[in-house]
C-alpha cells in the first residue's frame, strides 16, 4: 500500500501508507527533514507526524524568521510552554485563549491575583526549565466525553468545548504534564522554542466582552534565531522612546482628557498646526487631480444609514440615535456619521449626471463618529472622533483603471514625501457567501486594478478571496523607521452603494446605467496617520510639518532686537519662528531647543547682530554651526519646506 503527494514544484512523491510529513521530508534528504518544523497539507499547516492523506499537496514548513506560517507554529508552541510555567507557579490557574499573533503570542489565564513583573520573571524561568528538554507536543482525538472529563476542572476550556459543533474532531496536544484543548499544529518538541522572551502582562476580558470576567494576559513572542529576537526587542525598546503620548505631551501636541470623553482627542496648538498642514497638503494634491471639495453634515437622519446598509450591518460601531423634537420633524432618529460615503452618493443623486460629467471626484477631509470599545482607544491610533481624508469616485466601468492608476499615484506620492517605504495588497473576489455584482462585473473591476497596479509599475501582493462582498480593493502597507508595518491608503472600489442610492448617469446610448462607486483615503485617519508620523519621525518632524520651525537664540539682551529683526523677517515669508530670549543661559536654551526637535536654532551674538548674520545650527548636526547671512538662510529655509524637505 502507498500514497502519493504532489510538491510545490509540481512533481510527485510516493510513500509508504501512513506515511508522514516528516517521513515525507526524510525521504526527500536529511537536510530539509532537519529543517522541517511543520507541514502545509492542502494549503493547511499540519503536524509533521501527521499522516498524510493519498494525493495531497504538501509543502513543508522550514524553520524560518522570515515564513508567518513557520512564526506562527512556533509561537503558538510558545504559548502552550507559557501556560505550562504558568501551571507551575499558579497551580489553580484557569486556562483562555493562547493564539500567537502578528509579534509574538499571548495567553490568557485566570487567576486571582494580577502577575507582577517579578511572576513573569519567574515564568520565563520555567519556561527555559521546560523547553531545555525535548517533550514532544503529542496530538490526541478524544471524544466529547472525554473532553469533559479532562477539563472538568477549568470551566473556560468547557465553554470553548460546548462550542465545537459535533461534527468537529476534537483534538487535545500534550507536553507533559500540560493538556490544552486545540487544534494545533505545533513544532514537534519543546526545545525548539529557544529564543523567546515575555514582554508584559495585562487585564483582559474573557473573549474581549466587558461583561465577562476578567483574565490576565501575558504577551511573549519567539523567533527561531538569536538575531531575529534582538532585532524586535529593540524595536520593542526604541517604540516605546518613540510612543507618540510621550512625545505628544512632551512636544505639547495634543491631550485626552477624561473629562471631555475617552477616545476623544483635544488638538493643542502644536498638533493643530501638523494638522493643518497635512490637510493643506492633501487638499491641494486633491485640486491638482481634480477633485471637487464637498461638505456633508455630521448628523444624519437614520433613514439614511439604513439606505446604506450601515444599520444593518455597521450598527454597533455607530452612536445611538439622538432624537429630533423640532417642528415637522416626526421626531425622526437622528445618528452621527460613521462615514461620509451617504452623503457623497446623495450629492452625486442631487442632479441627473450624463457619461460627460464623469469621473466626478469628491473629497471631504471630515470628521466621522465610531463608538469604539473603550477597551481599544490607544492615543492618537484608535479614536471614536476620527478626521478622515476621504474621497468617493463615481465612474464609469471603462474609467475604472485610469481612476485607480491615479489613486497609486497618489499614494506613491505621499509615501515618496514622506519617506515611507510600502506596498500594495489587492483582494481579489470572495470565494464564499453572496457577492454584489456578476462574475464579468468581478471580472473587468480586477482586471481594472491588476491593470492600473502593473502600469504602475508598482510590486504587488495577491490576497486571492480576501475582497468585500461588495468588491476588490487595493490596500497600502508601509513601513515605519523601526520596521514596524501599518495600514496604510485603502482604495475600494463598490458595486453595492451606487444600487442601494439607485444613482445612474445617461451613457453614450441614451440609457440609464449604474456608475461604479471608488472610495480611498489616502491617509486615512488623520489622528492615526499623525500618531504614527509621530513615532516615525520620533517627533523630529520634517520642517514643512513641525509646529515651531525656527527658534532664534540672542547670546544676550543686547541682541534681542537684531534676533526679533531675523525672526520677523522668517515671519514675513511664512515661517514659523519664534525667538527664545528667557533670562536662561544660551546652553540651557539650545538644550531646549533640541529637546522640542526645533529644525533650526539660529545664534544670534553681537557678531552676527552687527553684520547681518545669523549662525545656524541644525537638527541633527550636533554642536556644527554654520554661519550665513539672514538672507542666505531665508533663501535655505523657504526652499526646504517648499520642496518639503526630509532634512534636516
Ligand atoms: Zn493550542
Ligand atoms: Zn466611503
Amino acid at each position: 500500500m502507498t500514497l502519493t503527494v504532489s510538491l510545490p514544484d509540481g512533481s510527485e512523491r510516493t510513500l509508504p501508507a501512513g506515511a508522514s510529513a516528516a517521513d515525507l521530508a526524510t525521504s526527500i534528504g536529511p537536510g530539509l527533514a532537519k529543517a522541517s518544523v511543520a507541514a502545509l497539507v492542502d494549503g493547511r499547516l499540519r503536524d509533521l507526524s501527521r499522516t498524510l492523506p493519498d494525493g495531497a499537496r504538501v509543502a513543508l514548513v522550514t524553520r524560518s524568521d522570515d515564513h508567518q506560517d513557520a512564526l506562527w507554529v512556533l509561537r503558538h508552541s510558545a504559548a502552550h510552554v507559557l501556560a505550562t510555567a504558568v501551571r507551575r507557579v499558579r497551580p489553580g490557574a484557569g486556562i483562555g485563549f493562547g493564539p500567537p499573533i502578528v509579534e509574538g503570542f499571548y495567553y490568557d489565564f485566570a487567576v486571582d491575583e494580577p502577575f507582577t513583573p517579578e511572576d513573569l520573571e519567574e515564568i520565563e524561568a520555567r519556561m527555559r526549565e521546560i523547553t531545555a528538554t525535548a517533550t514532544p507536543f503529542s496530538r490526541r482525538r478524544v471524544d466529547r466525553a472525554e473532553a469533559e472529563a479532562l477539563f472538568a476542572d477549568d470551566p473556560l476550556k468547557l465553554e470553548r468545548l460546548a462550542e465545537i459543533p459535533e461534527d468537529e474532531p476534537i483534538t487535545v496536544y500534550e507536553n507533559e504534564p500540560f493538556l490544552d484543548l486545540c487544534r494545533g499544529p505545533h513544532v514537534p518538541a519543546t526545545n525548539e522554542i529557544k529564543h523567546f522572551k515575555l514582554l508584559n502582562a495585562a487585564g483582559a476580558y474573557w473573549r474581549g466582552d466587558e461583561n465577562r470576567q476578567m483574565l490576565q494576559r501575558i504577551y511573549g513572542t519567539a523567533f527561531y534565531t538569536r538575531k531575529a529576537l534582538k532585532a524586535r526587542l529593540h524595536q520593542i525598546e526604541e517604540a516605546k522612546k518613540r510612543d507618540h503620548r510621550r512625545i505628544g505631551e512632551a512636544m505639547d501636541l495634543f491631550s485626552v482628557e477624561e473629562e471631555v470623553g475617552p477616545g476623544l482627542v483635544c488638538w493643542h496648538p502644536a498638533g493643530a498646526r501638523i494638522q493643518m498642514e497635512l490637510r493643506r497638503w492633501i487638499e491641494d494634491l486633491l485640486a491638482r487631480r481634480d477633485y471637487e471639495f464637498v461638505y456633508t453634515p455630521h448628523i444624519a437622519n437614520e433613514a439614511l444609514f439604513r439606505r446604506s446598509g450601515h444599520l444593518p450591518n455597521y450598527a454597533e460601531n455607530m452612536f445611538p440615535p439622538m432624537v429630533d423634537r423640532g417642528p415637522g420633524s416626526g421626531a425622526a432618529a437622528i445618528r452621527l456619521k460613521p462615514m461620509n460615503c451617504p452623503g457623497h452618493c446623495m450629492v452625486y443623486a442631487a442632479r441627473p449626471r450624463s457619461y460627460r460629467d464623469l469621473p466626478i471626484r469628491l473629497s471631504e477631509i471630515a470628521n466621522v463618529y465610531r463608538n469604539e470599545r473603550s477597551g481599544t482607544l490607544h492615543g492618537l491610533l484608535r479614536v471614536r472622533m476620527l478626521t478622515m481624508d476621504d474621497g468617493h469616485l463615481f465612474c464609469t466601468p471603462g474609467q475604472v483603471e485610469g481612476e485607480i492608476f491615479t489613486c497609486l499615484e497618489l499614494v506613491r506620492t505621499v509615501m515618496t514625501t514622506l519617506g515611507l517605504s510600502y506596498r500594495f495588497d489587492l483582494s481579489t473576489r470572495p470565494h464564499s457567501g453572496k457577492r454584489i455584482g456578476g462574475d464579468e462585473v468581478w471580472d473587468a473591476a480586477e482586471a481594472a486594478l491588476v491593470q492600473a497596479l502593473e502600469r504602475s509599475g508598482l510590486d504587488y501582493d495577491l490576497d486571492e478571496g480576501g475582497g468585500a462582498f461588495y468588491g476588490p480593493k487595493i490596500d497600502v502597507k508601509f513601513r515605519d523607521a523601526i520596521g514596524r508595518e501599518w495600514q496604510g491608503a485603502t482604495i475600494q472600489l463598490d458595486f453595492n452603494l451606487p444600487e442601494r442610492f439607485e444613482l445612474e448617469y445617461i451613457g453614450t446610448d441614451n440609457r440609464a446605467h449604474r456608475p461604479v462607486m471608488i472610495h480611498r483615503a489616502i491617509l486615512g485617519t488623520i489622528e492615526r496617520f499623525t500618531g504614527v508620523l509621530t513615532e516615525h519621525f520620533a517627533g523630529a518632524f520634517p520642517l514643512w510639518l513641525a509646529p515651531v520651525q525656527v527658534r532664534v537664540l540672542p547670546i544676550s539682551d543686547a541682541q534681542q532686537d537684531a534676533a526679533d529683526s531675523v525672526r520677523d523677517a522668517l515671519r514675513e515669508a511664512g515661517i514659523r519662528a519664534e525667538t527664545d530670549a528667557r533670562s536662561e543661559t544660551l546652553g540651557y536654551r539650545i538644550r531646549d531647543g533640541e529637546l522640542k526637535k526645533t529644525p533650526y536654532l539660529l545664534i544670534v551674538g553681537q557678531r552676527e547682530a552687527n553684520e547681518g548674520s545669523v549662525a545656524v545650527r541644525a537638527r541633527g548636526a550636533e554642536k556644527k554651526q554654520i554661519v550665513m547671512t539672514a538672507g542666505e538662510f531665508l533663501a535655505r529655509v523657504t526652499d526646504e519646506r517648499d520642496s518639503r524637505a526630509l532634512a534636516p
